[in-house]
Formats: C-alpha cells, structure tokens, sequence
C-alpha cells in the first residue's frame, strides 16, 4: 500500500516536469520559420514587419507578406532593450503591432523558477520519503542501532491474550496479577511504601507458555507492551546490542506505564567471562547496558521487566540480584488437570467430537507441554482434514500423539521379509519385557511401521505424571532398553545395527546411574564429573574429571557391571517365556501393530490354559 502511493507520487513528479520541459520547448508550431537576430533587425529597417509577438526567449514575427518567422533571443533581453542595442529608428517601428506577452501563463514562472526549484524539489521528495523508510518498522537499512522491539498497544483488540488463554500455571498467574494490579494502580502501592519487583523472571521448560503468560499479563494490565528477543540483541554489528538496549529503554519511559518482555533471556544474560568466541564481548556490552537501564530508573518510573528463560542456572547471577530480576516465576510441565484444561483451550475453535472426553488425551500425554498439546491438535486437525472429514475424531487425535512423539509413518519404507521377523523379535522382546517387570510403564503400542528414524517401535508410557524415579524403576528400564538386543541374538543368533540406539541409551542412563544420581553401593552417594556448557561455535557440555584415575576404572566396571546385570535379566525372561516371544513377534508379523488391549489379550489367553 504505501509503495502504492509512493510510486504514484513519482509518476506524477516525473510526468509533470517533463510536461513542463516540453511545453517550454515545443509551443512554436511548425509553420514558424528560425532566422538570426541580423535579418530580423534588416526586416525592421526595411519596414517588412507587420507585426511582433515577443515572448520569454523569442520573438514570433509575421512579415507583411504573411510570412512567419521565430527569432530566438536571450531571456533577459527585453524588446525595447534590442532596439537599443541595435540601433533601430523608432519611426520604423511605429507601425509594427509589438505584443509583449513575455510574463505571461505558468510557463514563464515554471521556466524561471524551475531551474532553480527543481534540485530542491528533487531533494526533498528523496528526504521524505528517506524518512519514512527509517520510521518503518521493518527497514533494515539505517536503523542497527535502533531496538527492534515490537509493541502492542493496549489498543489493540484484535491479538489480545488474557489470562484466559493460558490454561494451568495457577501459581504463576496468581504471582502476575500482582504485577498487573500494580500497572493498573501504581498510586495505591507507592502510597504504602511498597516497592514494586522491577524485573520479574518466567522460568520453565521449552513451550510450557512463558512467551504466552508474558503476552497475557500485558493484555490483562492494559499497558504498552514491548517485546524483543534477546537474540535479536546481538547481532554481526559491535556496539548495535548495548544501543538496542538504550534506544528500546528510551521508548519504553515515553510510554510508561508498560512492560518490556525480553524473551530468551539466556541468549544475553548467560554467565560473564564463560565461554569463548567473537560475540562474546559483544554480548557482554550488551548485558552490561542491561543492568545499567534497569538500575537507572526509580521507583516511580513504572516499568516492568520480564524475562523468559528456561536456562536459570546459566544466567549472570547480577541479574538476579535485588533490585533487578528478583522476583521468579515457575511455569512446571502441566499435570493432567493442566494438560485438560490447555486441551480444551486449543479445541475452543476446532469441530471436536462433542461424545469424546479430552480427558483420555490428557491421560496419555505425559511429559507433553504446552506447545505438544497445541501441537497435537493441530496435527489431528490436519489429519481429519486429509481424511476429508468434517469432525476431528478420537482415532485421529490418538493418531497424532504418535507423531508428535516419534515422526510421521514412514509407509514408504518397506522393509524385507527379514527384516520384518528381525524387528518383530525385537520390539516383541522390549514389549515382553517391559510387561513381566513390576515397575515399568505400560506398553500402549506396538509396530513394525517404521516412524521416524526407527525401524519399529515399542511405545510406553506412565500410567500418572512422575516427577522422581526410583532406583529400581531405572535398572527395569535398562533391562527393557536392552531386550530388544537380547532377543535378536536368543532367537537369531546374530545381532543387528538396529539395536545401536538402544545401546547407546542404556549406556548414558547406567553413567547417570552412577555419576550422577548416586545409585551405586559402590560408589557412593556422590557425583562425579563437573558439567560445564562451552559455548564455542555451537554448543556443546564438556566434562571435567574431579576424580582420580582409581575411581574412573571403578566406574567403568560399575557400568559394565550394570549393563551386564540388566542383560541378563532380559535374557532370563526370553528365554523362560520363549513361547510367549514367539506368539507375539507371530501376532506383530500378521497385524503390524498391537495396541495396549490386543497386547494384554495375549496374556490373558494364557492364564485362562492354566
Ligand atoms: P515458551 O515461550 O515457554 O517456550 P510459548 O509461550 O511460546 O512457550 O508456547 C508455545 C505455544 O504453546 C503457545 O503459543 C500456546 O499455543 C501453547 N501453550 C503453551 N502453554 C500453554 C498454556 N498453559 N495454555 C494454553 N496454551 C499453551
Ligand atoms: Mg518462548
Ligand atoms: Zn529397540
């Protein structure tokens, strides 16, 4: 739209100086014919002129035999003043009919003042329309130093996010309307002396909603709401990070009352003189300004800071003292009520089968946050609408939870017949397994459709939401990580790549094991190993050794040992239940997958012979 007019305003700028040049040049017709200033002063003196029209910067003549002639004279000259300068009687001229036409018409202005007009005119329009591009928010030239920061006016109706939207988090909601009651009513709380948090912090998970709680505190408090990634602070520029600051600061004291929102906090904040690398001064710059702004304001200033991050542990600890971000709010993964209440908050405008409680979802969406549910139904509505139907069902949205915790089928992938009865004994043994220890998850799925990067799949998840795992719960589950191993070779003698994966995260969980969580009689209730995170192009967690070379091979034979016990207890179950492997991995080959009823069947069948 505004490249609309501006074109236009160009167009008309263009096409009016050229008719303006045009008309200057082009007025006398053809019939007129050019001679020299000589011959028309002799025409004079000869008493051939009837008569002469003057103009700006020629003189029309017609002669008495009705020729017409055009003499070009300078622009200055007057009439009078040839006559002068050339010495022509007046009697000769008595006669000739002289009409001076010279001031006449937007012609002569134009070509008098244009030359002069026109670069002004020219550098004008450049000017503004130079202007306007800098005030756009979305130029990019002319505007590094500037914050990017976006704001949404309390005005805005249209986007509005109310404590409404955002389902769960009780807690935290309950810690903001403090906040929002103070923006709405600052007075009250100075008249008592309080002082108001300046920078509060949203800590949680990826996607348990802090970007949409900090939206919704902004909406609730009715205040301009500036909003800026802490990402976009540091760019290639040196020196653009801490001016962003400064500039987006500036604007935010316009229009106090209001909330800044710097979301991902972490990508500035982390811990000073950690890591290595370029941006590294850079963003240091940048955090410094930080904390220079958010000191520099009083009391009465009216802003509030919040930040999102879900790495509290790595920010600079003078951003969390008081006085600046000292007031923290925990957003926790959503239990099954929170999980029931986002669900219904996402399917409020999508067609969902009114018969079908969302409750069974929330039931199987452990460990999902915010995001995976809104996630999930996206998924199943898109999943109803490939099936062309008009209502989203409990099958799809079933359907989708698979997806969004392993990828979409892989129909396209066939395995061969071999491979089918290798991965068939293989996710059998994990299902086997898992079923026969006590304390393992239950298995919901399984399949020998390949999804993702995996060949096959065994699906288990908890029956309630688990917040710490015990000790014997961990070794079970390593035993079941490896069945899957452990059945290839019992009933193939040979083993596959397609038990790398499993391998590879048994052996992390048994380092924890002894590392981290202190689970080894031997070892003792300690950890071992510092973590540190190195930033250094990417990302990537070092480990310093704080032990010695003694207790570094004990570990590695607790971890053998562990790895070792697990197996063998996988391999006692096989082998004792060989029967029950066989019928399962037969009943997978057959139906491709087996959901949690169809498995347990299995079972019940059995006890039902004895
Ligand atoms: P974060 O910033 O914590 O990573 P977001 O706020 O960006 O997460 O959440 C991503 C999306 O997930 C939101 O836009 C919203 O659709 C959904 N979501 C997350 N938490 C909730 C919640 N508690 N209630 C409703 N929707 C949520
Ligand atoms: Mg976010
Ligand atoms: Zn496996």
């Amino acid at each position: 739209m505004k490249n609309l007019t501006k074109n236009i305003l160009i167009v008309v700028v263009i096409f009016l100086t050229m008719s303006a040049l045009f008309s200057l040049y082009s007025s006398p017709s053809k019939s007129y014919e050019e001679t020299d200033m000589g011959t028309f002063i002799n025409q004079l003196n000869n008493e051939q002129v009837e008569s002469v029209t003057v103009r700006i910067d020629k003189l029309e003549v017609v002669l008495k035999d009705k020729k017409k002639e055009l003499v070009n004279k300078e622009g200055a000259d007057t009439f009078s003043n040839i006559i002068k300068n050339y010495g022509v009687d007046t009697e000769k001229i008595k006669n000739v009919k002289i009409d001076i036409r010279e001031n006449e018409g937007a012609g002569f202005w134009i070509s008098a003042l244009l030359p002069f007009l026109l670069p002004f005119l020219i550098i004008a329009v450049f000017l503004y329309f130079m202007m306007r591009q800098v005030q756009g928010a979305n130029s990019k030239a002319m505007s590094f130093g500037q914050s990017r920061a976006r704001e949404v006016s309390p005005e805005e109706k249209k986007n509005k996010i109310t404590f409404k939207d955002v389902a769960g988090v009780k807690e935290a909601k309950i810690e903001l309307l403090e906040i929002v009651d103070f923006l709405k009513n600052p007075k009250k709380f100075i008249a008592l002396g309080a002082r108001i948090p300046k920078g509060v912090l949203l800590v949680g998970a990826p996607g348990t909603g802090k970007t949409l709680l900090a939206r919704a505190v902004a909406g609730e408090a009715e205040v301009p709401f500036f909003n800026i990634s802490g990402s976009e602070f540091v760019e290639m520029f040196v020196g653009v990070g801490a001016s962003r600051v400064r500039d987006l600061f500036k604007k935010a004291k316009r229009s106090s009352p209001c909330i800044v929102f710097i979301d991902e906090l972490d990508a500035v904040g982390r811990q000073r003189g950690a890591g290595m690398g370029g941006s590294n001064d850079e963003r240091e710059q940048t955090l410094n300004q930080i904390l220079v702004e958010m000191d520099g304001f009083d009391v009465n200033t009216n802003i509030i800071i919040m930040a999102a991050t879900n790495r509290p542990d790595i920010l600079d600890v003078a951003l969390l003292r008081p006085g600046r971000f000292d007031r923290r709010v925990v957003l926790d993964m959503p239990d099954i009520n929170d999980r029931l209440e986002i669900l219904k908050v996402h399917s409020k405008y999508k067609p969902i089968d009114q018969n079908f409680d969302l409750r069974i979802i929330a039931e199987r969406t452990p460990g999902f946050s915010g995001a995976d549910l809104a996630n999930l139904l996206n998924e199943a509505a898109i999943l109803t609408a490939r099936l062309d139907k008009k209502i989203i069902g409990k099958e799809e949205v079933l359907e989708s939870i698979e997806k969004v915790l392993l990828g979409p089928e892989r129909k396209s992938h066939i395995l061969s017949e071999k491979e089918k009865k290798i991965t068939a004994y293989h996710e059998a043994g994990h299902a086997l397994v898992s079923h026969m220890l006590p304390n393992t998850d239950p298995v919901r799925k399984i399949s020998i459709i390949s999804r993702g990067r995996a060949a096959g799949y065994t699906l288990k998840l908890p029956e309630t939401d688990k917040y710490m795992t015990a000790r014997q719960e961990i070794v079970e589950e390593l035993s079941v990580l490896l069945a899957g191993y452990v059945a290839e070779k019992v009933v193939f003698g040979d083993i596959t790549t397609g038990a790398s994966n499993d391998l590879k995260k048994a052996t992390d969980i048994t380092k924890n094991i002894i590392t981290q969580f202190g689970m080894s009689e031997k070892l003792g209730p300690r950890t071992y190993g510092e973590r540190h995170e190195m930033i250094f192009l990417g990302r990537e967690i070092t480990e310093q050794r704080d032990y010695s070379e003694k207790i570094a091979e004990q570990i590695d034979i607790e971890i053998s040992k562990t790895i070792a016990n697990a197996q063998n207890k996988a391999h006692e179950i096989l082998t004792k239940e060989r029967t029950m492997l066989d019928t399962i991995a037969n009943l997978l080959l057959e139906k491709e997958t087996l959901d949690r009823e169809q498995f347990e069947a299995l079972f019940a069948k059995k006890i039902n012979k004895i």
